[in-house]
């Protein structure tokens, strides 16, 4: 494809936008990202700002958002995005948005799901205690099973309907800024059905 897409994919936890900046990537044949990552890939190269970010994270500080837009910058001036790129999940706030000033979508993809739909998706969640191996009760499993390991399956305190719901909370709070700022990008997709559904209508919002 000799057209160029950069492409911002947003949506609420449980949305299953991680899956679709995967399948984009690879119909696109782009790059996807998201923060997490590339701060994570920033660190491994040993450089002096990799080696700063570190220490920053070391200490469970949050890393500024300027200093977030800078690997962001890094990234950007690699070749593989000449052709475009997916950003998985970023700018998720107003702060964030402003310090992400050199460059431009030509897409902004909101994957829209209830908060029942969200809370389905993610409340079955079970952790092991012992090997941290996650698992869900859609699966059959119950909180105060043992594991193969011999540890118990618990539900993590991240997990809690009350938890997910203030994610959710601070999700729609924070980004819904961010979608008005790039109002003229943004395609609402619906993000109800299977992957493969909803990667369809992704793929249509791109003609
Ligand atoms: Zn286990």
């Amino acid at each position: 494809m000799s057209d160029i897409y950069k492409i911002f994919l947003m949506g609420p936890q449980g949305s299953g936008k991680g899956t679709q900046s995967e399948k984009l990537s690879e119909y696109l044949g782009i790059p996807a990202f998201g923060m997490g990552q590339l701060l994570r890939d920033e660190v491994v190269t040993g450089s002096e700002f990799g080696n700063k970010l570190k220490n920053i994270m070391k200490l469970g500080d949050l890393v500024s958002d300027e200093d977030a837009a800078h690997v962001l910058k890094l990234r950007l001036e690699r070749s593989d995005t000449k052709k475009g790129y997916i950003l998985d999940g970023y700018p998720r706030n107003l702060a964030q948005y402003q310090a992400f000033n050199f460059d431009n979508p030509t897409h902004v993809f909101v994957i829209d799901i209830s908060r029942e739909e969200s809370l389905k998706r993610l409340g079955g969640r079970l952790t092991c205690d012992h090997c941290g191996k996650v698992g869900s009760i859609n699966d059959g499993l119950k909180s105060g099973d043992t594991d193969s390991c011999g540890g118990n399956w618990y539900q993590r305190e991240d997990d809690t309907p009350e938890a997910i719901s203030r994610r959710l909370d601070i999700y729609e709070h924070d980004t819904a800024p961010v979608i008005q700022k790039y109002a003229g990008y943004v395609t609402r997709i619906q993000g109800v059905g299977s992957i493969d559904t909803v990667f369809q209508r992704i793929i249509e919002a791109l003609k």
